[in-house]
């Protein structure tokens, strides 16, 4: 699959999404695997510049039938219209395995916290005290 542009319910907003994914059945009920790149609009967490991330997940999600529900409530079903929303799974994943900080670039220089400036782009006065967070 292949989307320059991608919303998924309630809150993910994805760029350039691309992926590959298979459905195949088992003796429990149907297996997906996929793998998923994509961009996400973030904030950068040393310069609080937005930027677009570069996320990427694989996982497997195992859709039981509904006649073989068992006492694990976690469990997918194949729902009755046999219609699978690949979107939920994929929201969960990517958020699952998005990096706790985001940064814009590997050398951010990130804002100077004395005036708030973003020091990628000027310098100040302060700049030789100037903290990064990490
Ligand atoms: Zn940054
Ligand atoms: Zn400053």
């Amino acid at each position: 699959m292949e989307y320059p542009e991608i919303f998924i319910d309630p809150d993910l907003q994805l760029f350039n999404l691309s992926g590959r994914y298979t459905i195949s059945r088992t003796r429990e009920g149907l297996l997906l695997q996929a793998w998923i790149e994509a961009e996400i609009e973030s904030q950068c967490s040393r310069c609080l510049d937005l930027f677009r991330a570069k996320v990427s997940t694989d996982f497997e999600e195992l859709y039981v039938f509904g006649n073989r529900v068992q006492e694990e409530l976690d469990e997918e079903v194949v729902p009755e219209d046999g219609y699978i929303d690949l979107g939920k799974p994929i929201r969960d994943y990517l958020l699952l395995d998005l990096p706790m900080n985001l940064i814009c670039k590997q050398d951010c220089k990130g804002i100077c916290v004395e005036c708030g400036i973003n020091l990628n782009l000027q310098i100040c006065e302060h700049t030789d005290r100037r903290i990064i967070f990490d």
